[in-house]
């Protein structure tokens, strides 16, 4: 039973907090997705029990304006009626059979064909297994070893992806976390984000050694730091120059920031691609796809070995397929709308208290860095003064507006984000821009 509370702004979460003691006796941190503990910002993770459009309600009763959307699935809202409905219906037929299904074949045939690069796709249940394969294929495809990734550019927990880069040059992937290996992250070379010049310079130091390229299509995951002009496609044009795949990572963008992801922005045609968030509607659903030639190396079809006892499940498909038919021009018209409006608030609530911050976009994603400096890379954006963000989050957090826990994160918006909804965060911005504003490091 849900737990209501009336208590006003600021307050506590009792019942969060309780919950969250036990969690940290049962799960490491208390969480299973490190992000969630709020470990960034401090304070109590908020545990929710239940969302309706644009807001979601924590075990203390309490309703937030959300603006994380589950890291992004939540295009259309929590608990959209007809993403509920297909699941009902689903779900009344099984849960899961282990043997291939029509929704698959619906899906696979939404995706292919909203984006056009991809001629066949394989379904998984992550964006960390969609890169993973992506990658194994790149590697089976071509022969080669090695792997191009970008500082800032999360792309899942796959092993030799959780390599970061030291400062400035290109750096042979150091293992990030304990538990990788030298040998799985040694063949990562990590290079500095929208540093076109650092990418040219690796091809020729390991000449026919590297099976591809990966990176966000728009990173938003140190933050939104969108591709300089050019960028996409000099890498696509250097992949094609020296035998290389060109791996875009849509799992954030994909189905969020136009109908075709960001490639329906910029237009550059990569090799491969990988998928997840939206496309599954809020459940475990991902995937990646591209050329035929290059998807036919996967089994059963090739020697490139992948699957998922739970891959293409029928109530994640039924849920992707009417998230996505949902997702017409209309909508993602009303999402860049909204993501337009809140923009101009934060930015002008920031700006009266003199906080020095810089909004940056990508579509309907963005995200605000307490620096003045444009962000185009990583150390760029570790140079923010994040510990502006931490009042500025409680700040929200307190009125009732949910933010990612982290100031480097994306902000999320949905078609269910409302006037009443802007409203409310409008209310909540002052206050908050105040407290930004008197932050001490
Ligand atoms: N790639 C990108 C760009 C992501 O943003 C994420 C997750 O945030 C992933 C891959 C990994 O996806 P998942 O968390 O579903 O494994």
């Amino acid at each position: 039973m849900q737990v209501r509370i009336t208590v006003s702004f600021p307050y506590e979460a009792p019942v969060s907090q309780s919950l969250f003691d036990r969690a940290s006796a049962v799960t490491p941190g208390g969480v299973n997705s490190p992000v969630r503990a709020f470990r960034a910002v401090g304070g109590t993770p908020r545990f929710m029990v239940s969302g309706t459009g644009p807001y979601l309600t924590d075990a203390d009763g309490r309703e937030y304006v959300d603006l994380v959307c589950s890291w992004g699935p939540m295009i259309l809202g929590h608990s959209h009626p007809e993403v509920i409905a297909a699941v009902q219906e689903a779900v009344a037929r099984g849960t899961s059979f282990g043997t291939p299904g029509a929704g698959e074949v619906e899906l696979a045939e939404e995706i292919v064909a909203r984006i056009e690069p991809v001629e066949q796709v394989r379904l998984v249940s992550s964006g960390t297994e969609a890169t993973m394969s992506a990658i194994r294929l790149a590697r089976g495809f071509t022969g080669r070893p090695k792997v191009i990734k970008f500082a800032g550019c999360y792309h899942g927990h796959v092993d030799a992806l959780l390599a970061a880069a030291g400062s400035g040059v290109a750096t042979f992937g150091l293992p990030d976390t304990p538990g990788v290996t030298g040998a799985q992250a040694g063949d990562t070379i990590v290079l500095p984000y929208n540093d076109i010049e650092a990418v040219r310079a690796a091809f020729a130091a390991h000449p026919g050694e590297i099976a591809c390229v990966i990176t966000e299509a728009s990173p938003g995951n140190m933050g939104v730091v969108p591709p300089l002009p050019g960028f996409n496609q000099g890498l696509k044009d250097l992949c094609a120059g020296n035998g290389a795949l060109y791996i875009s990572d849509e799992v954030m963008t994909g189905f969020r920031v136009s109908k075709a992801g960001w490639y329906g922005i910029d237009g550059v045609r990569p090799d491969l691609m990988t998928f997840g968030k939206v496309m599954g509607g809020g459940f475990p659903a991902a995937a990646f796809g591209g050329r035929a030639d290059v998807m036919a190396h996967l089994a059963p079809a090739g020697p490139v070995y992948q699957a998922g006892t739970l891959s293409g499940n029928p109530i994640a498909t039924a849920a992707g397929v009417a998230q996505l038919r949902l997702l017409d021009d209309a909508a993602y018209e009303k999402v860049d709308a909204v993501s337009a409006e809140l923009r101009g608030l934060v930015t002008a609530a920031l700006a009266k208290e003199g906080v020095a911050h810089r909004l940056q976009v990508a579509g309907n994603m963005f995200s605000v860095f307490f620096t003045d400096a444009e962000v185009t890379d990583y150390d760029g954006a570790k140079a923010q003064e994040s510990f502006r963000f931490t009042a500025f989050f409680h700040s929200m957090l307190s009125q009732g507006v949910y933010l990612p826990p982290s100031a480097f994160e994306s902000w999320f918006v949905s078609t269910a984000h409302d006037t009443a909804a802007v409203e409310r965060i409008a209310a909540a911005l002052p206050a908050a821009a105040r407290a930004a504003a008197g932050a001490t490091a």
